[in-house]
């Protein structure tokens, strides 16, 4: 496996522990897809990590002994966020691997993942969560499995939808009508789209839709030192 980088961190988006919760981030290498770019011309906020081959080779024992080591370092963090790229791009024997190693340690795990790839593998280990991507009409992706995931998901899962315009909230206005899921529904604005926070928590209002889907926010973007750093990238 390739691991991207590992540091210790906050919980900026909605997750089962909540926003504000102290986690190590676990960011593998590599990503299936390539959000934005067709649409947008952009990479999304993670470009570092989209090809498999960057970062530093290792064996998941040893990914799960660092990540205990820098959640020691920063005085005992109990949480993982494993994330990337999209960590479910590895093949399904040394995701198990990683996952045994860090539950061992006695870890909690959030996975985020782009919803191109079936969690459903992985439901048998405890305390392990999904996050779940929606990807809309902006990110331009094909290939998006959640109508056959999302009925699959528990209810510590989430479903995260990004919205860039009215297009997107639209694609999720129909999607949460007839959505079967135990998972729960957030949705927060793409950074520099054409919806800001406050118009779409009146159109989700508005349209009695506070009851299926939560606001999302990315908070750790607010307190990041240098915010011009975790822009999308024009290439
Ligand atoms: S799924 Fe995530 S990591 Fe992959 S391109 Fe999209 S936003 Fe980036």
């Amino acid at each position: 496996m390739n691991l991207n980088s590992i540091y210790a961190a906050f919980q900026g988006e909605a997750n089962p522990f909540g926003i504000g919760e102290p986690v190590i981030f676990v960011r593998l290498a590599g990503c299936p897809i390539r959000c934005y770019w067709k649409t947008l011309g952009v990479l999304c906020d993670t470009p570092e990590a989209l090809s498999k081959k960057s970062g530093e080779t290792l064996k998941p024992a040893e990914i799960a002994h660092r990540a205990h080591q820098v959640a020691e370092e920063a005085g005992g963090i109990k949480l993982i966020c494993l994330s990337g790229g999209d960590p479910l791009w590895w093949p399904e024997l040394e995701v198990n691997d990683l996952l045994s190693n860090l539950l061992w340690k006695r870890f909690s795990v959030c996975v985020e993942t782009s919803g191109v790839i079936d969690p459903s593998p992985y439901y048998r280990f405890n305390n392990t969560y999904f996050i779940m991507d929606w990807k809309l009409k902006s990110a331009g992706i094909k290939g998006n499995k959640m109508e056959s995931i999302a009925p699959t998901l528990r209810e510590n899962d989430y479903i995260k939808f990004v919205v860039y315009d009215w297009d997107d909230y639209q694609e999720m206005f129909n999607i949460v009508q007839d959505l079967k899921t135990s998972a729960k529904s957030v949705a927060g604005v793409y950074w520099n789209g054409t919806i800001d926070s406050f118009e779409l928590f009146n159109q989700l209002k508005k349209d009695k839709l506070l009851g299926k889907i939560a606001m999302n926010f990315q908070v750790h973007k607010l307190a990041y030192p240098d915010y011009e750093l975790i822009q999308p990238k024009m290439i």
